[in-house]
């Protein structure tokens, strides 16, 4: 449950009383190759109260590790809360997880993206793939890697310890932007999007947006946490266009 003080989606309006989190993620460790799990604990849930909070206003996460085998019998998943926003509460979907290599766009230092402008400039000339957009950072939902900003990177500090916190999820209102499902989108989802213009048919949209969330105007949510303090505090970030 959340206690927080949350408001109503796009509004002033405080939303009373408590309210049940919603299902973001769940995730095995064998599912989550190169995460790391607390010793311990083989189960990542994470879930969100589906209002608005605080001055940026977006949902506001809690992220739980678990060791399964300590799971007693779990209670029946109670509904999203009848008034949450749509746009909050993701559709039910299985994850296929895949292991990808990402590298730094926003968060690529700026002297480095001086040195590889013109390397940039070359591989856009001979293969029509822009670094930043279909090579660098993975789009889309995403445990790990770099944050899938949309406007200038903002690491929190962990208030223990002062370390820069380490990116856990990125919780993104697309899958992939416009043509960089060419390079993004696993290869068993392409040949619904592969041909069409757009992905507004209805198994393109599926691909392209599975959970069915918007967040603010095409944005994101950024989970962090400090894996060099025990109890692993997390923080959070949003951003949109
Ligand atoms: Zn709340
Ligand atoms: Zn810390």
């Amino acid at each position: 449950m959340c206690a927080e003080e949350h408001y109503d989606i796009g509004s002033n309006t405080p939303h009373g009383g408590e309210v049940p989190l919603v299902p973001i993620v769940q995730v095995y460790a064998a599912d989550a190759f190169g995460v790391s799990f607390p010793p311990g604990c083989d189960l990542l849930q994470v879930l969100w109260c589906p209002f608005d909070h605080g001055e940026f206003c977006y949902p506001l996460p809690q992220v739980h590790w678990r060791d399964s085998r300590a799971v007693g019998p779990v209670k029946a998943t109670p509904a999203a809360p009848a008034d949450a926003p749509r746009d909050y509460v993701p559709s039910p979907c299985v994850v296929h997880p895949e292991q990808v290599a990402e590298y730094p766009s926003w968060d690529l230092p700026e002297d480095l993206r001086k040195g590889l402008r013109d390397r940039f400039d070359q591989l856009e000339r001979e293969t029509g793939w822009l670094y930043w957009y279909h090579l660098a950072d993975a789009p889309g939902i995403k445990l790990g890697g770099y944050p899938g900003w949309t406007q200038e990177p903002v690491w929190p500090d962990c208030a223990a310890c002062g370390r820069r916190m380490d990116h856990l999820l990125t919780v993104a209102s697309w899958e992939y932007d416009g043509e960089s499902w060419r390079t993004w989108l696993p290869v068993e989802d392409r040949e619904v999007v592969d041909g069409q213009e757009t992905h507004r048919g209805e198994e393109g949209l599926a691909a392209h947006a599975a959970a069915g969330l918007m967040l603010g105007d095409a944005g994101g949510v950024y989970i962090f946490e400090c894996r060099s303090c025990p109890d692993r505090p997390i923080g959070h970030w949003f951003d949109c266009s």
